[in-house]
């Protein structure tokens, strides 16, 4: 019998490596006690939203029983919520933005898959630095669109600009960037993107279909060492941004994001209106109401940082002390580090034995790596001390 659709059940048989690992926690936990499984294998922002939240859930509390205060609202958004956006990504984005270029959407996913349904025909390719986030491959292949991965610079994990231009062909309609980066922790520099920005602007004038360069800010705010995150609008009219609160505000769950079309780009406001009646027809209809109103009230807030950043070192001193090869993330909180031995397997299922949970390279396209979150408490850092030490030490001996 064929219940599903045979592309679905074969991407079902191949399931994502972080939910694999999700239930191989999960299973540990019941074994051993979940105090002693030291899991780095899941994002979930577990660091507390900021304490104004809470004053602003209570301020939209007041109005609830209001009519139509829970209803369907304008499919791109809420008008305040859009104009307090409009303000915040033109501050990040150095470019000015009105309430016109942006459409709220269920996540950044939500936006991906909007902004993929409007301009993906099947078989049209989007060219990806490897290693990315597993879940691209589905935004964009639910529309027939094809991922078209082509492998950073190692060891920076710095785009590969040569590879990324002999990459484009006819079929390419999209290059799609993230950073901070899902699982590097890269920021890619401005010169870097202004290079690339610069040859799609000189690629486009000769294309009936112009290629978009998208870049995936969720982990925007989650910068360090000082390093700023260069804007992206103002490099080329063939832009766009899509974000979160998911991340900023620990929110993940509440499902905002947005979508961003650089207004110099022509027809943007086709582009907005297509991205505005994709994000309604995929069934998404409008974000979360009380999501936008919380997002909406909050543009100028995020999570604690210095959390975060405690953390980083701490999961850097204690790889470095295992001997691990790694380069400290700037941003995002993921560390991508290198496997002691070629096949990854082999360290995800040391480091299990000493119930530590990883995610192995492959699952983000890059095999001889393993991905750690480091979205978690830092007692379980210090915790996994000796374990990480152990298993190398097991690998190497
Ligand atoms: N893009 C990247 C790189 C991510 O890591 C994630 C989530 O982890 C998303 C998009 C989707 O995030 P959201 O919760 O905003 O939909």
């Amino acid at each position: 019998m064929q219940l599903l659709n045979r592309v679905l059940a074969e991407s079902m048989a191949s399931s994502s490596w972080i939910r694999r690992m999700f239930e191989k926690g999960l299973e540990l936990k019941k074994q051993f006690g979940a105090d002693s499984v030291c899991d780095f294998s899941l994002g979930n922002p577990d660091v507390p939203p900021p304490n104004q939240i809470q004053t602003v859930l209570e301020g939209i509390a007041q109005h609830v029983i209001a009519p139509l205060s829970l209803g369907y609202c304008p499919n791109a958004g809420i008008p305040e919520v859009r104009s307090a956006m409009a303000q915040k990504i033109a501050k990040e984005q150095e470019t000015s933005l009105s309430v016109n270029d942006i459409v709220m959407t269920v996540g950044a996913a939500g936006a991906l898959v909007s902004f993929f349904r409007a301009v993906i025909e099947p078989g049209d390719e989007v060219i990806v630095p490897s290693p990315y986030f597993v879940e691209y491959a589905s935004y964009c292949g639910h529309f027939g669109g094809v991922l078209r991965p082509v492998p950073s610079l190692r060891p920076s994990f710095d785009l590969d600009l040569k590879g990324i231009l002999s990459a484009i062909n006819v079929s390419t309609r999209v290059i799609l960037l993230n950073s901070p980066n899902n699982p590097t922790g890269v920021i890619y520099p401005l010169a870097t993107l202004k290079k690339l920005a610069d040859a799609i602007t000189e690629i486009n004038e000769t294309r009936e279909r112009p290629i978009l360069i998208v870049s995936d800010e969720p982990y925007r705010v989650f910068a360090f060492d000082g390093v700023d995150v260069p804007p992206i609008l103002p490099l080329s009219p063939w832009t766009c941004v899509v974000g979160s609160f998911s991340k900023s505000l620990s929110m993940a769950g509440e499902r905002v994001g947005y979508f961003v079309a650089n207004p110099q780009m022509p027809d943007h406001g086709k582009l907005i209106a297509a991205v505005t009646l994709t994000n309604r027809t995929l069934g998404f209809v409008n974000a979360p109401v009380i999501g936008q109103r919380l997002a909406g009230n909050l543009t100028n807030a995020k999570v604690d940082l210095t959390i975060y950043n405690r953390r980083r070192l701490l999961m850097a001193d204690v790889l470095k002390n295992a001997g691990l090869q790694f380069q400290t993330p700037q941003g995002a909180f993921y560390f991508f580090i290198k496997s002691p031995v070629p096949n990854e397997d082999q360290f995800v299922n040391a480091l299990l034995d000493e119930k530590i949970l990883v995610v192995p390279g492959k699952g983000f396209g890059a095999e001889g790596y393993v991905r750690l979150s480091y979205s978690i408490d830092e007692a379980i850092i210090e915790r996994s001390r000796q374990g990480f030490k152990r298993a190398v030490e097991g690998l190497r001996s």
